[in-house]
């Protein structure tokens, strides 16, 4: 009886669990205002992605294409993302920041946007848009390493590298929320609140529960300015809570401009929100107040009255975001669950290394395995070889075939979650999240009870 840290044996992936380093890059850049990236590659690498966050969020994003094609292959694709940047400075006036991705086949090609972007700067901008501030961003994302994760990771850490600039300091602290809903920053907001301070939300992506309003506005902005981008550099600290998303900016501002960083944990579950308060009462002196120790307690309370008589010793296996799914397997563990099979879904060799997952190797004393580089046959394989018996799966909606086939209740968490409701309105984070999260978790299996007949009488007592 041990937890196991492997790696996929088997050559290839059946059903991804994530996609490729681009995506990430470009959820970055909808998180900043007045930004629309340029994707230089095919038109598929944006077609996909922004149909995925559409399909998340239940919005309109605005994202552009270099649109190469096969000359490209031969002759090289920079004539496209030059094109590409004079269309879309012409069309969108109000543009300021055009962060150039690249793909897998410019990065094959060897197209150099860095060089571009120099020539861009001297040329086109100067003699076309002469009053037009615009900031041309080069990003590498090459999607034969990495993924969607370290995409983002290093898309966040490059613009912030790009704008940070010192100047005075602004007593603020830089909150680098990672891959999350509008939900989570909404519950993240309301914790800085509660405890007076002042912070800049990066990359702020509550707005993506948009209104509609009666001017018709029909596309989703996020609120990061590049006001906001200068200044990480003249905050007093920052946070990243997600290590593999946003840790990389974080520690470029510490090692750069000499702003104190602090990486996780991520605040999923009671022990790693109350962690999060006080590393935020470390960094800024202010007390823990009155008001969150009751919602702490008001969350205490609701996950008590579940814990022991539903949850303890079911079966749980989750997959997704390496941070989420890390700080899942905590939340379960802390309800006396048994995560049995955590996935991991890129080649970051480093995810064997970390220390959340050194501990659960050290003190879990169940049957427990954790795979990186995974993909979701991983599951699918050993259900279907019933070396795995499972009570609940938490990921996102590319795995819910396992949970259908094989009558498992599902919680859909993570992104993308296309096939329920309102999703990315409810937060994982926080106290709030920790009630949402466990009733969710425990209405699912309820149902699953009255389905299969299975103690549903309990429900009659409890
Ligand atoms: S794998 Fe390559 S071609 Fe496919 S979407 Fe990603 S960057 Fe584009």
């Amino acid at each position: 009886m041990a937890c196991e840290i492997t790696t996929r044996q088997r050559a290839g992936i059946i059903n991804p669990i994530f996609t490729c380093q681009p995506a990430g890059a470009q959820f970055a850049s909808i998180g900043i205002k007045d930004c629309i990236a340029i994707v230089h590659g095919g038109q598929g690498c944006v077609m996909f992605v922004r149909l995925i966050f559409s399909q998340h969020f239940k919005e309109s994003f605005e994202l552009a294409s270099s649109s190469i094609h096969e000359e490209a292959a031969v002759f090289g694709g920079l004539k496209r993302a030059e094109e590409a940047v004079d269309v879309l400075l012409m069309r969108y006036p109000h543009v300021k920041v055009v962060p150039i991705i690249t793909t897998c086949s410019t990065e094959v090609i060897g197209d150099d946007i860095d060089g571009l972007i120099v020539k861009l700067n001297a040329g086109l901008l100067k003699e076309k848009y002469p009053d037009r501030e615009v900031y041309l961003v080069p990003i590498h994302s090459p999607s034969f390493v990495g993924s969607m994760i370290s995409g983002y990771d290093s898309a966040v850490r490059d613009l912030v590298k790009y704008f940070a600039t010192k100047t005075e300091p602004n007593n603020k602290l830089n909150l680098f929320t990672g891959w999350v809903n509008p939900g989570d920053v909404t519950a993240l907001k309301h914790l800085l609140k509660e405890m007076d301070i002042d912070a800049t939300v990066l990359f702020e992506i509550e707005e993506f529960d948009s209104p509609l309003m009666p001017d018709g506005q029909h596309v989703s902005h996020g609120e990061t300015t590049i006001e906001d981008l200068r200044s990480t550099a003249n905050a007093s600290a920052s946070l990243a809570l997600n290590k593999y998303e946003g840790g990389k900016a974080a520690k470029y501002l510490e090692d750069e401009y000499e702003v104190p960083a602090t990486v996780g944990p991520t605040p999923i579950g009671i022990r790693n929100t109350d962690k999060f308060l006080q590393t935020l009462k470390q960094i800024t002196g202010k007390p823990i107040p009155a008001s969150l120790v009751k919602e702490r307690g008001i969350a205490v309370d609701a996950l008590t009255d579940l814990t022991h008589m539903f949850f303890a010793e079911k079966k749980v296996a989750i997959y997704g975001n390496p941070d989420l799914v890390i700080g899942l397997a905590q939340f379960c563990i802390d309800l006396e669950m048994k995560p049995m099979l955590l996935l991991l879904g890129d080649d970051n060799a480093f995810y064997k290394e970390d220390p959340r997952l050194l501990e659960l190797k050290e003190k879990v004393d169940w049957d427990m395995k954790i795979v990186t580089n995974a993909d979701l046959w991983e599951m699918e394989e050993k259900l279907q070889n019933n070396e795995l018996e499972l009570d609940l799966i938490l990921g996102h909606s590319k795995g819910r075939f396992s949970s259908i086939d094989h009558k498992i209740p599902m919680v859909r968490v993570g992104f993308p979650t296309y096939d329920r409701a309102g999703m990315f309105r409810h937060p994982v984070v926080g106290y709030a999240g920790a009630i949402w999260l466990a009733e969710e978790m425990a209405n699912a299996m309820f149902t699953d009870m009255e389905y299969k007949n299975t103690r549903e009488w309990s429900l009659n007592v409890w």
